[in-house]
């Protein structure tokens, strides 16, 4: 395959992938940026010490969650030392402790952490995806990797289409990718679009007459946001239930028990 084969991956093979395990499959093996190729498998080689018995996995990381989620969570990119070892969405780094243990207190992931990807979590109406599948360098992609592995992320989102009534985009980066891609796969996205904001939260109508989709807005669950308490677990306890809540996985709030009148 030629560089400029390689560079068009996505957008050939994403469209045909008619289901989620396939979509997965064909995206666990693409080639399409070079530099993130590059680095992924050099992490994999170079390793971090304090995880030199691992056998990296050092390719892109597809989504995770069952095909029929409700709700979907868009991050930015795998890490170098936790997806990018782990092959599992935000496994086996500090976001992902975080992240998952948020799930686990509003009841949908069966357990609090994410150490491996045969660990038996288990997630309940919740799909985890990003933008760029391969880990960059820095943590940052390019705009130009951010575009070439769209496709994937549009696939991704048009097959869970008929189930997902939520999203929860972590981070500016997140909602600049996510936008266009909610959009090609069937919801209006307002022009201009909706700027990114902690606690910003928008309807987009289905383009089709179909079921709406809400879309919050949420601090990314980095270390740079956890641990200056900038998000803290509160906080993304209680986005994370307003849009399981949106998305049907939670019963709404009761309403207050009004008191019964004094005396007679
Ligand atoms: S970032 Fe996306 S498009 Fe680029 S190589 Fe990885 S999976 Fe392919």
């Amino acid at each position: 395959m030629t560089t400029t084969d390689s560079a068009s991956e996505p957008a050939r093979r994403a469209p045909g992938a008619r289901t989620l395990a396939e979509l997965d499959e064909r995206v666990s093996r693409c080639r399409a940026c070079p530099r993130l190729v590059a680095w992924r498998e050099e992490v994999g080689r170079t390793k971090r010490a304090a995880f030199a018995d691992w056998d990296y996995w050092a390719r892109p990381v597809p989504g995770f969650g069952p095909p029929d989620a409700a709700l979907a969570v868009v991050g930015l990119a795998p890490a170098a030392h936790g997806g990018n070892r782990t092959g599992r969405m935000f496994t086996g780094d500090r976001s992902g402790d975080f992240l998952f243990a948020a799930l686990h207190t509003v009841g949908l992931a069966n357990q609090p952490t994410a150490t491996h990807r045969d660990d038996g979590l288990a997630l309940r109406g919740v799909r985890i995806t990003a933008p760029v599948h391969c880990a960059p360098p820095a943590n940052r992609p390019t705009p130009g990797e951010r575009d070439t592995c769209r496709p994937w992320l549009e696939r991704e989102l048009r097959l869970l289409r008929p189930t997902l009534r939520a999203v929860v985009v972590l981070g500016a980066f997140g909602w600049q990718a996510a936008l266009p891609a909610l959009n090609a796969a069937g919801w209006a996205v307002p022009r201009p679009r909706p700027a990114f904001g902690h606690g910003v939260r928008i309807t987009l109508e289905a383009t089709d007459g179909g079921a709406p989709l809400r879309v919050f807005g949420c601090y990314h669950v980095s270390q740079r946001n956890t641990f200056t308490g900038r998000l803290t677990p509160a906080v993304l306890h209680d986005v994370l239930g307003a849009a399981a809540e949106a998305a049907g996985l939670l019963p709404p709030p009761a309403a207050p028990l009004t008191p019964a009148p004094e005396g007679g």
